[in-house]
């Protein structure tokens, strides 16, 4: 299948090898986010992920470094020579990270958020596009193509998980629908296992499944501390469980 690839820096999703993005939940701190970033890039990850503006369901949880905690990533990013991908909330915040990231990610609660999809098109930098929660395919796609028909955004979808009636994981992965997208528009779909199952035991599962069926990549959150981290603990893996993953995944992970 002839897909269309999607730029990053030195990173190329769509084409082999798959891509692995992997990073904290949360930007904690300077000294933090520079500590994970060494590790990640002696873990041989692609690309980091961590976030700053942290969508909370909870208006009194733990919001996120903000601007601060972009600056932190910027140079943490810098100093292993790895692209970065972060959140971008509010489309109040557009212009103020265009030159910081390299990568904006849209996330789950922002996927219907169309102001913010068209102002991203016109920024002219990739967006990461995470799935709706309750989206369908179609309304996810659509997502993609505000961004796209500005004419100046490159689109990786990303599957984080979908609401669904099975309560022993956080969501349910539309593996299927992922599958299904990438097959459909020829943009990279990666899928986040964290998100998607809520729990560390589910990560290294869940990656093969996505990578044997050719999905384009992962994104996946790791911690030096995982129980310590300040989101997402559960679903967060350390090194040792990030470098089991890494070898599992080999056979993926480089091109052939
Ligand atoms: C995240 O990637 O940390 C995140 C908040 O994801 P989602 O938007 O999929 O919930
Ligand atoms: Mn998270």
């Amino acid at each position: 299948m002839t897909m269309n690839s999607v730029s990053v820096k030195q990173v190329t999703f769509g084409k082999q090898p798959a891509i692995v993005i992997a990073g904290p939940c949360s930007i904690e701190s300077e000294e933090h986010i520079f500590k994970e970033a060494q590790a990640l890039k002696a873990a041989g990850v692609d690309m980091i992920r961590a976030g700053a503006y942290k969508p909370r369901t909870s208006p009194h949880a733990f919001q996120g470094l903000g601007f601060e905690g972009v600056k932190y990533l910027r140079a943490a990013a810098d100093s292993v020579h790895l692209p970065m991908v972060t959140e971008v909330l509010s489309e109040y915040d557009v212009e103020k990270l265009i030159d910081l990231v390299d990568m904006f990610q849209v996330g789950s609660r922002n996927m219907y958020n169309y102001q913010l999809l068209k102002l991203l098109g016109q920024a002219g930098k990739p967006v990461l596009l995470k799935r709706g929660f309750s989206a369908t395919l179609k309304e996810w796609e659509m997502s993609g193509q505000y961004l796209m028909s500005e004419g100046k955004a490159s689109v990786v979808y990303c599957e984080r998980g979908i609401r669904s009636f099975q309560d022993e994981t956080r969501n349910t992965l539309d593996l299927a629908g992922a599958i299904l997208l990438q097959a459909k528009t020829k943009q990279p779909v990666v899928i986040d296992p964290s998100h998607a199952s809520g729990r560390r035991d589910l990560i290294l599962p869940l990656s093969k499944a996505a990578l044997a069926a050719d999905i384009s990549g992962i994104m996946v959150e790791v911690h030096h501390n995982p129980d310590q981290a300040w989101t997402d603990a559960a679903q967060t893996i350390d090194y040792s469980m990030l470098d089991q993953l890494m070898k599992e995944c080999q056979p993926w992970l480089t091109s052939n």
